[in-house]
């Protein structure tokens, strides 16, 4: 295995289908796919919904490139011609990916409206591929339905979604709708076998159905089970045993464990976990909701051995999970999110932990000169509480500036998700305003600051640290400064953190 990180390409990327017929499990899809190329009678509008991992992105960036060859073979790219290569190579406008998720507002479909009112600048046909398009607001859809309408000629649109029921009906009656299967295992198991053949790697038939059957009908995930085994693997073959072990737990014994680890206080296997959670694609929110679930039976069962604490679990977890839904980064909120969690909840009595600074002490080294206050906590009593047994901030003297520094320093330790937000905001004073600033292309950021919970607790901040008078107002403005994204700060942020805490460093790939 390569282990230069800056040329090395994951197996997954690698054994990504080219053509239609390379494609494993989605027959019915793309036979059907390439005889409208053939025919040319391409659709406007596709819908593909499906699990994850399971080649819904790699159909449609097939499909974008067949509609734009110049020597289409029976509806297949050729790969090699002059559009075909400018595909690949992500040379062209005409060709966007667009993630739902985190482009859910009205002003990004709006702009995609105005665009897709142009001519394709380097290719035949602009095509949109919209992922996880159930995530856009009432609005968004709104706006794209009016393009869906009265589509131009040259453009084609392909949604993807794992949730097709939360798409309106308005705009699933546009589309031609593919629901992509989860793939059959011994379907799984043959591309593995071929990958397996030409990479090398050593394993064991059993083995390798076992991958086969752990994937649950998801290429994605079988192919990068394939490669952690392989950089697991010490000498000989991959055996079931040495794969049962990479793979840990799963299923419910992985919430179980996931909780364990929790309410243990061992943050090295919660990032762990985490970590392998994001490795094999899973989606965290789903997690979340899962361990949710798996809480709630355990104290309606009566089987909680300290409710009250269970009950706190519960509510901090339903926190995490309400702010993953809008977040830009979410493996980085739900570790940020769960190490804050676990700083709040006293240990378990049976479960060893070092011991917490009594108030008066100074805490162990942290990045912040204060400690910490609890995360969830804080955020649940407000910070005026919080106030009365803490130094005042220095609301009185120093420049606006400092003043807002130190706020921001304060939220980045209380809630990082909205300092990642104010980060790119431009704060403004008028007479008793505080006026927070967006470039109109911060739309997610202006909108997720305007929730009501956050403004609550922003508001609160501002009283304590500019001053009780002031009143916070978020816009947005042309003139707004286009400040970098956070995210490079934020993993910086969460780095350091984990190193604060146990020496490990977050993976990023
Ligand atoms: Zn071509």
């Amino acid at each position: 295995m390569s282990n230069d990180a800056s040329s090395y390409i994951s197996l997954y990327r690698r054994y990504r289908p080219q053509r239609f017929s390379e494609v494993v499990g989605q027959e019915e899809v793309t036979r059907t796919l390439r005889n409208a190329v053939v025919a040319g009678q391409v659709a406007h509008a596709y819908l593909f919904s499906g699990e994850r991992g399971i080649g819904k992105t790699t159909v449609a960036r097939i499909l974008a490139r067949a509609v734009n060859c110049l020597h289409p073979e029976g509806g297949e790219p050729c790969n090699e011609c002059a559009n075909c290569k400018t595909i690949i190579a992500n040379r062209t406008l005409d060709i966007l990916e667009i993630d739902g998720a985190s482009n859910r507002g009205i002003d990004h479909i709006r702009r995609l409206r105005e665009e897709v009112a142009f001519a394709p600048t380097d290719l035949r046909t602009k095509v949109y591929i919209i992922d996880e398009v159930h995530m856009l607001t009432n609005e968004a859809f709104n706006a794209l339905l009016k393009t869906l309408e009265e589509p131009p000629p040259h453009v084609v649109f392909i949604f993807a979604t794992t949730e097709p029921h939360k798409v309106p009906r308005t705009i699933l009656s546009r589309c031609q709708a593919f629901d992509f299967r989860k793939i059959p295992q011994e379907k799984i198991a043959a591309r593995l076998r071929q990958i397996a053949r030409q990479e090398d790697i050593p394993i064991e038939d059993p083995a390798l159905e076992l991958i086969a059957r752990k994937a649950n009908g998801g290429m994605r995930d079988a192919i990068v089970m394939l490669e952690q085994a392989e950089s697991f693997r010490q000498e000989g073959k991959i055996t079931t045993d040495s794969l049962l072990g990479m793979l840990g737990l799963v299923g419910r014994e992985e919430h179980a464990a996931f909780l364990n680890a929790v309410e243990a206080g061992d943050r090295k296997a919660v990032l762990e976990l985490i970590d392998s959670l994001v490795d094999r694609g899973k989606d965290l929110e789903v997690f979340l909701g899962d361990m949710i679930v798996t809480l709630r039976d355990r104290i309606a069962a009566g089987g909680s051995k300290d409710e009250a604490r269970d009950i706190a679990l519960v509510r901090g977890l339903l926190d995490i999970k309400q702010e993953l839904f809008r977040s830009l980064d979410r493996r980085i909120v739900l570790e940020i999110g769960i190490l804050s969690l676990m700083q709040t909840l006293a240990p378990r009595e049976s479960v060893k932990e070092e011991p917490r600074p009594k108030p008066e002490e100074k805490p162990e080294p942290k990045p912040e000169p204060t400690a910490a206050p609890p995360l969830i906590a804080a955020a649940r009593e407000g910070p005026s509480e919080e106030a009365q047994q803490e130094p005042t901030p220095p609301a009185a003297d120093g420049s606006l500036e400092a003043r807002w520094e130190g706020m921001l320093r304060k939220i980045e330790q209380e809630r990082i998700a909205i300092a990642a937000f104010l980060a790119e905001g431009t704060p403004r004073i008028e007479g008793n305003k505080l006026r927070i600033m967006f470039h109109p292309e911060f739309t997610f950021h202006k909108e997720s600051l305007e929730k009501s919970d956050n403004m609550q607790y922003l508001a609160g901040m501002v009283h304590r640290y500019l001053g009780d008078e002031f009143v916070v107002e978020v816009e947005f403005n042309d003139n707004a400064v286009r400040k970098p994204s956070p995210r490079e700060a934020l993993r910086e942020k969460a780095r350091l953190l984990c190193e604060v805490f146990d020496g490990r460093v977050v993976k990023e790939d």
